[in-house]
């Protein structure tokens, strides 16, 4: 439940049914996983009875469960381009639909709060057996990690930056519904020349730095059956 090392992610692809749970957690455990993260959607589809099936199939081979993935921008829901398009990214001065928003919006800022206290309240409830304490991972949209907003008030950080400025923001509305839940960041430090580090933002006391991103497991890495 934190980014320290023994700890081995691998994020579960929308897609998998939950028939599937079986053989996948075997799979996971025999791949040297331990913890599953699942997709904020996924949870939300579950009944709390089906919820909490998926947590007795994780538990039986020791499997820890979290929430979240490449899902920080849903907290932005794309419709709202069509009104208040300051919330999105600018790039060479428009806005622009696509990846990610604009994190030093006030507006912006007030959209993603809003979303933590409905959205992850809703999980975080689910997950209160006392077993498992909330962790939600609250990375970039995929494979554009690193394309952030240039309006003039982003310009003076870099996209690691504007990337922690909002997860900070998801982090603070999320310790005012549940303090002992733990929002990641995904760090893409590790090539410093192309991702510079989020060198001047303090991350909160309740977020931590995921790196590298985990595998995402999809059909084309799990065989159902195996
Ligand atoms: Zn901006």
């Amino acid at each position: 439940m934190s980014g320290s090392d023994n700890i081995r992610r691998i994020v579960i692809d929308r897609k998998i049914k939950l028939a599937q749970w079986g053989h996948l957690v075997r799979w996971a455990a025999n791949n040297n996983y331990n913890t599953l993260v699942i997709p904020l959607e996924y949870l939300l589809r579950l009944t709390k009875k089906k919820t909490a099936r998926l947590l007795k199939i994780a538990d039986s081979e020791k499997m820890a469960v979290e929430a979240g993935g490449w899902e920080l921008s849903r907290f932005i829901p794309r419709h709202l381009y069509f009104f208040r398009r300051e919330l999105f990214r600018m790039d060479f001065g428009r806005r622009k639909l696509k990846f990610n928003f604009c994190p030093t919006n006030p507006k912006t800022i007030e959209y993603l709060k809003k979303g933590v206290f409905r959205l992850l309240g809703k999980i975080a409830a689910r997950f209160d057996s006392g077993r498992i304490l909330p962790v939600f991972h609250l990375w970039p949209d995929r494979s554009k990690e690193n394309v952030w907003c240039s309006c003039p008030a982003c310009r003076a950080f870099t996209p690691a930056e504007q990337n922690l400025i909002a997860v900070n923001s998801a982090a603070d509305a999320l310790a005012e519904i549940c303090p002992q839940a733990k929002v990641s960041w995904l760090d893409l430090s590790e090539n410093a020349a192309q991702n510079p580090p989020a060198a001047g933002i303090q991350p909160r006391h309740n977020a931590f730095a995921v790196k590298p991103a985990p595998l995402c497991l999809s059909e084309t890495v799990y065989k159902p059956g195996r």
